[in-house]
């Protein structure tokens, strides 16, 4: 029969089997005596100890049985094990399982089986301890569990070797792994300590290469900062990323103002900026450029846009990858300058040498002759010429100063300069072949160059042949020019640069009040006390610099002080540098005096006027204050000062000159005019008095003195004056002259008018009687009252007057008839009725009234006047209290 074991788990089963190396070991007492004690406790007479291999069991331990294994294929054990718990077959020819086994059926003829697994100590059933009968059985739960207990047992001996295998294995693997361990901490020991061996030799290393890096650097910086070049450094688009002290220096703008700003903008002249960009485009483009590595010269631009030249060297270079420029620059400008200025010098030289008219001839160190200037060439006719210094007197016809004898070489000024001598108008003659012998003064000296070597000498010769002739003619001048200059009335002096006295003519030295000899080559500053001399010194100073000055001062010279106006004129010579100047002074101390005495007057005259209540003014013919006091900022608010020059008009409103224009006019015609004018002044009105009086000398109107008074208290006080001549006190009615002048015009206006008019004259009716009752007091109150009624009684245009005592008149104007006349009398006779109150008293007054009436032109005063008195006389004649009207004539 078939056991389904799969032959995988069957093939782990027989590896542990195999693992416990119990198969084919020789028989041993520890199963032995399990098997025997088994077979004897379960009273049967099998015991087995089978361990089921792949195609075999194997007994291990055996009672009752011979054989020492059986095929697989019909053990019970197979069975047993493969269900992993204990079998009991009570009888096998009973069992369809075995009831065929060979084992059954034959030797040893199994009819009971009971077998229980026992496992090895991972869990595999490798075999069974089964015990075996040869007649049925029963198999009860006590003998089942004795199995058991034996199986544990002989599983406990099966395992034994094993475990103890298994511990000793471990062991050993715990001690090998525990070396292991050790070993490889050692190893990661000595790993980690070489690793950190590396890193610190790294470390040091990288830190003594940054240290290197940073002193190279610093070095580097240190060169680039101290080098005298400006160097500059940008990236590939031109922006400035290094800029040393000397580029600093060199273009002005600090390092951090540079850094970060594009080089072109910061020092290349605008108009060469596009080039610079193109080229260093075309350089990092192609690598091609042809200012890299050469020095050039290039114009560049400093920050307060100084143009300079520059002298570039320009490098490229990798960094990071990164294309960089270098450029060291040298400010060349001053060299350049300086070569310009040695060329320009060169040529001014040359030409101040052919221009010369002094004759110039030099040698060299050894004595070679290396420059005739033109004048030389003149002078010898002959060019210079390689000859030893024995041979020049012959040669060039040099003669001693008296022309007779030739020069001796010792003698020559050239060689006598070329052995050190400092030669100065040595006296001598160039008589040349077919030439006019000449008079020359030498002047030479040695050169010697800027180190000290000997260069060679070089001699000037002056022509003096004609200089007698001009001296000659020079004394002569200068002789004329003293007469003429004596005999000037003006202080003439001379004084040279360094500020000295050359000259000074007699006026001169009087104003100083000193000798020639105290003056003459002595300082001017000397002539002068500190201050005066403070006061010159600006203007000689003008001089000096070659401007001409005039001015005026005061100098005391002996107590006395005088006045001088001076003109200092610089004595400029031809090549325009001035020598010193001369000096014009005249004496203006009378003049001053005068003037001084003009102020004093003027001012005297000021104070006076501007004290005077008075306005004071004077005009000339132009109409132009010359003078004006004080009392025009009272009255006007003008200042006087500022008045002076202007012309009336320019100061004062049109209204305000149009009012005087007329009289001014006939001032300046000569009269003396008198006007006054009504002016507003401080919220009042003033009259003002003017009096123009002409300025005459010999006839003619200089112009005209203008005096104004306020004389308005004066006026008003004749107003007053006026008014009481002309008016009654009393009552205030114009008086007996008044009446008078005014019937006399009524009469005119009357004629004139062919109008009407009427005399009244009025008496009141027993004054007397009233003066008597009331008293004369009382008598004046009827007298004021009186007045008061007629005027009421009356028109405005009708005059009242009071001619004396109780007599009073009326002058009435346009009354076209007498018995209009009439109505007037009647109304004023009336107007009496009511009693009048004087003091506590009342009193009846009555009035009698004369009435002359006219229309004709050939009625006066006087007849008029005597019509209206007899018609008075008539009213008092007819009883008092009432009018009369006179008969027309
Ligand atoms: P008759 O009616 O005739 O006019 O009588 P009479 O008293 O008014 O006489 P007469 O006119 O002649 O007198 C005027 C008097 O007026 C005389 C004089 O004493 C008085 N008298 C003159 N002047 C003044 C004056 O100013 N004041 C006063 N109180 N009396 C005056
Ligand atoms: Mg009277």
């Amino acid at each position: 029969m078939d056991i389904a074991l799969s032959d995988s788990a069957d093939l782990k089963r027989v590896r542990a089997l195999c693992a416990l190396c119990v198969l084919d070991t020789p028989q041993e007492d520890r199963f032995d005596r399990l098997t025997r004690l088994a077979s004897a406790v379960l009273a049967v007479p099998i015991a087995l100890v089978s361990l089921v291999d792949a195609q075999r069991q194997w007994f291990k331990s055996r009672v009752g049985l011979d054989t020492t294994e059986t095929p697989r294929a019909i053990s019970f054990c197979t069975h047993t094990v493969a269900q992993r718990e204990m079998l009991v077959v009570e009888d096998a020819l009973r069992d369809a399982r075995f009831a065929a086994n060979p084992l059954v059926t034959g030797a040893p003829g199994i009819r009971f089986y009971a077998g229980q697994p026992v496992f090895s100590h991972d869990g595999e059933a490798v075999g069974t301890l089964c015990i075996i009968d040869t007649v049925p059985r029963s198999f009860d739960e006590a003998a089942r569990e004795t199995l058991r207990d034996f199986a544990g047992l002989v599983e406990d001996e099966l395992n034994k070797g094993a475990l103890i295998d298994a511990r000793l294995r471990a062991e050993q693997a715990l001690h090998a792994l525990n070396e292991e361990l050790e070993h490889r901490i050692e190893e990661r020991t000595r790993s980690l300590s070489e690793a950190n061996d590396t890193l610190k030799r790294e470390i040091r290393q990288r830190l003594a290469a940054e240290e290197t890096l940073r002193t190279n650097e610093e070095r580097i910086r240190t060169i680039i900062d101290s080098s005298f070049s400006a160097f500059v450094s940008t990236d590939a688009a031109g922006i400035v990323v290094d800029w040393n002290l000397s580029a600093e220096r060199t273009f002005g703008w600090s390092r951090a103002e540079a850094l970060g700003q594009e080089l072109a903008t910061l020092i290349v002249p605008e108009n060469y900026r596009a080039g610079h960009r193109a080229g260093m485009q075309r350089f990092v483009r192609d690598g091609v450029g042809n200012v890299i590595n050469t020095r050039i010269e290039m114009p560049a631009r400093t920050r307060d846009q100084g143009d300079i030249t520059v002298e570039m060297t320009i490098n490229a270079f990798h960094a990071g990858g990164d294309l960089f420029f270098g450029a060291f620059l040298h400010d060349v400008s001053e060299r350049i300058r300086a070569k310009l200025a040695l060329q320009e010098k060169q040529q001014l030289l040359d030409t101040v040498l052919e221009t010369l008219d002094v004759g110039v001839v030099a040698c060299s160190a050894d004595g070679e002759l290396t420059l005739f200037n033109r004048a030389a060439r003149e002078f010898h006719g002959l060019p210079p010429q390689a000859l030893p210094s024995g041979d020049w007197a012959s040669h060039y016809s040099l003669f001693s100063s008296d022309g007779a004898h030739p020069m001796e070489e010792r003698e020559v000024p050239l060689v006598r300069a070329l052995h050190g001598e400092t030669i100065k108008d040595c006296a001598m003659v160039i008589s040349a072949r077919g030439r006019n012998r000449r008079y020359v003064l030498a002047s030479g000296r040695r050169m010697i160059g800027p180190n000290g070597e000997a260069m060679g000498a070089v001699v000037a010769m002056k022509d003096i042949t004609e200089l007698n002739d001009s001296q000659r003619r020079l004394k002569v001048n200068e002789q004329r020019l003293r007469a003429i200059t004596e005999n000037l009335p003006a202080l003439i002096g001379q004084v040279d640069k360094a500020g000295n006295f050359t000259y000074l003519n007699t006026l001169a030295l009087r104003f100083y009040g000193r000798e020639k000899s105290q003056l003459i080559g002595q300082p001017v500053r000397q002539a002068y006390s500190a201050p005066e001399f403070e006061r010159v010194e600006q203007f000689m100073k003008l001089a000096l610099q070659g401007k001409r000055v005039s001015f005026e001062d005061e100098l005391t010279v002996e107590g006395r002080s005088s006045h001088y106006h001076a003109s200092y004129i610089p004595d400029i010579d031809a090549s325009g540098s001035v020598n010193g100047f001369y000096a014009m002074a005249f004496d203006i101390t009378a003049r001053k005096r005068s003037e001084i005495r003009q102020r004093d007057s003027e001012e005297r005259l000021r104070t006076v006027t501007d004290n005077l209540p008075a306005l004071i003014s004077y005009l000339d013919t132009d109409l132009r204050y010359r003078f004006a006091n004080a009392m025009y900022k009272q009255w006007y608010g003008v200042d006087p000062a500022a008045m002076v020059g202007k012309s009336i008009s320019e100061i004062f409103p049109a209204h305000f000159c149009g009012q005087r224009e007329q009289q001014l006019r006939r001032c300046l015609e000569g009269h003396t005019v008198q006007l006054e004018l009504e002016i507003e002044h401080a919220g009042d009105t003033r009259i003002l008095h003017s009096v123009y009086i002409p300025h005459l000398r010999d006839g003619v109107v200089l112009g005209a003195y203008l005096l104004s008074t306020d004389v308005t208290a004066a006026r008003r006080h004749e107003a007053n004056l006026k008014a009481l001549a002309h008016t009654d006190t009393l009552t205030g009615l114009p008086n007996r002259r008044s009446y008078e002048a005014e019937l006399e015009a009524a009469l005119g206006r009357s004629a004139r008018n062919r109008s009407g008019m009427a005399l009244m004259l009025l008496d009141i009716d027993r004054f007397k009687q009233i003066n008597d009752t009331l008293g004369h007091a009382g008598g004046d109150e009827v007298l004021r009252e009186f007045a008061r009624r007629l005027l009421r009684a009356v028109r405005k245009t009708d005059t009242v007057s009071r001619l004396a005592g109780d007599e009073f008149t009326i002058i009435l104007e346009c009354v076209r008839s007498p018995e209009e006349s009439a109505r007037v009398g009647a109304k004023i006779v009336e107007a009496m009725r009511p009693l009048f109150s004087v003091g506590e008293m009342a009193r009846q007054v009555s009035t009698s009234i004369g009435i002359a009436w006219t229309n004709s032109a050939a009625d006066d005063a006087r007849a008029l006047s005597t019509r209206a008195d007899a018609a008075l006389y008539q009213a008092k004649e007819a009883g008092r209290n009432q009018f009369c009207v006179a008969a027309a004539p």
